[in-house]
C-alpha cells in the first residue's frame, strides 16, 4: 500500500470512528466567545491532564475553575490556596507552574493569551506540547503535537510496535514530522466529508433551507453560501477533533498495555504494522528506576510519598512534625530506619516551594 494511501485510510478510520465515540468532557467544545478565556480553560485543563487520569481530572477542573475562574485570580493566588484547589490530583508541582504561567501572562502579555508559537512558548511553565494544545484546542490553529497516546498511534500504525522496555524505534523528531503530515490529509478529508454532508442538506426545502443557513451563519459558521453549498475555502480546519479523535482513540482503543484488538477498526482493515503476533508479550521493566522504597511487597515511588505529605498538611493549619507525618505516609513508619528518608523528602518539596517549615513543623507553602 502506498504511503499517501495508507495515511489517508487511516484518517478515514479515525473520523468514523471518532462520529461514534467522541467523549464528552467539559474543556471540549467550549462555548466561550473571549479568546484568552477560553484558552485560560484549555491551559488548565492540559495541565491537569499531564499526569493524572481523565476521570479524576473531570471533578477537580470544574472545582478549579469555580475557585479561580480568571486567569487573574489565580495569578494572584497563594501557594497555599492553589495546593488547595490541586487537592487530589498529584505531582503538586505543577499547580505552582500553571499558577506562575497565569502570572508571566498578565506580566508580559497584559493578561491577553498570545497565539504564536514563539510567544506562547515563552511562557513560564509552557513547554511545546501545551503550546500546540492551546493552538489547537482554543484557536482551532492547526500546530502538529506529540503527546503519549499520538506518538503511541502514529507510531503502532505507520513503523510498528515499541520495544519491550517501552521505547520508541523511530524519535520523535521523525514521529513530529510524520504527524504533521497525517494532520493536513485529516483536515482535507474532514472538509471533504462536511461538504458532502452540506450536499444532502442542499436537497431539503427551500424554506428548511433558509433557517438552516441563518442558524449557521447566527452560529459564526460563514463557510455557507446562500444556496447551502458551502465555500470549501472559507471552511475552518477542524483541528481540534482530530486531536480530540486520536486522543479518544489512543485513551479507549490503543491503550498503552491492553490495545482493543477485537473492536479496533483498524484491525479490520488491515492497516497495522502492529499485530497481536508482533506486539511484545510482556513489558520490561524500565531501566531507568524512580526512587522510591518496597513496602510489603510493593514498590512505591518517592513521589507517591511526596504527594502523601501534601495530602496530609492540607487540612493541618498548624503544620505537623516529621515524626506526625510519617506514620500517616508510611504503614511501615519505622522512625529509626525512615526518619532520614522523609526528611530527604520533605527537603524536596521545600526546594519545589510547595511546604515550608515553621519551628520544626511543616506546613503548606504560603
Ligand atoms: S488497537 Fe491494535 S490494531 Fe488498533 S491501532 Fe492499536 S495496535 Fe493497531
Amino acid at each position: 500500500m502506498r504511503r499517501s494511501e495508507h495515511i489517508s485510510l487511516f484518517t478515514e478510520a479515525i473520523w468514523e470512528w471518532f462520529a461514534v465515540h467522541k467523549r464528552a468532557l467539559p474543556w471540549r467544545d467550549l462555548a466561550i466567545e473571549d479568546d484568552t478565556q477560553r484558552a485560560y480553560h484549555i491551559l488548565v485543563s492540559e495541565v491537569m491532564l499531564q499526569q493524572t487520569q481523565v476521570a479524576r481530572v473531570k471533578v477537580t477542573y470544574v472545582r478549579f475553575l469555580e475557585r479561580f475562574p480568571h486567569l487573574e485570580d489565580l495569578a494572584s493566588a497563594s501557594n497555599r490556596d492553589v495546593l488547595i484547589a490541586w487537592r487530589g490530583m498529584g505531582y503538586n508541582s505543577r499547580a505552582l507552574r500553571l499558577r506562575d504561567a497565569a502570572l508571566s501572562i498578565l506580566k508580559n502579555f497584559d493578561g491577553v493569551f498570545p497565539r504564536d508559537m514563539d510567544a506562547l512558548q515563552s511562557i513560564d511553565g509552557i513547554g511545546h506540547y501545551t503550546t500546540a494544545a492551546i493552538r489547537n484546542f482554543a484557536f482551532n490553529l492547526a500546530t502538529p503535537c506529540l503527546d503519549t497516546n499520538i506518538r503511541r498511534i502514529l507510531h503502532r500504525v505507520f513503523v510498528g510496535p515499541e520495544n519491550a522496555d517501552g521505547s520508541w524505534k523511530k524519535d520523535d523528531e521523525y514521529l513530529l514530522r510524520l504527524g504533521e503530515e497525517v494532520l493536513h490529509v485529516a483536515l482535507d478529508q474532514k472538509v471533504r466529508i462536511s461538504k458532502q454532508r452540506e450536499h444532502v442538506m442542499v436537497s431539503a426545502s427551500n424554506h428548511d433551507m433558509r433557517r438552516i443557513v441563518a442558524l449557521r451563519r447566527a452560529q459564526g459558521d460563514n463557510s455557507i453560501g446562500s444556496s447551502g453549498i458551502p465555500n470549501e475555502k472559507k471552511m475552518p480546519r477542524d483541528t481540534k477533533n482530530w486531536h480530540a479523535a486520536v486522543m479518544d482513540f489512543g485513551s479507549l482503543v490503543c491503550t498503552k498495555r491492553d490495545p482493543q484488538w477485537h473492536i479496533c477498526p483498524l484491525t479490520r482493515r488491515n492497516l497495522m504494522k502492529t499485530t497481536p503476533k508482533n506486539f511484545p508479550k510482556t513489558f520490561i521493566r524500565n531501566s531507568k528506576e524512580e526512587p522510591g522504597r518496597v513496602v510489603g511487597s510493593t514498590f512505591i515511588p518517592n513521589r507517591i510519598f511526596r504527594g502523601r505529605v501534601i495530602e496530609e498538611l492540607r487540612d493541618e493549619s498548624r503544620g505537623l512534625t516529621l515524626l506526625e507525618l510519617g506514620p500517616r505516609i508510611a504503614i511501615d513508619w519505622n522512625p529509626a530506619d525512615h526518619a532520614e528518608w522523609l526528611s530527604m523528602l520533605v527537603e524536596k518539596l521545600k526546594q519545589d516551594r510547595l511546604i515550608e517549615e515553621r519551628k520544626h513543623r511543616y506546613v503548606l507553602a504560603h
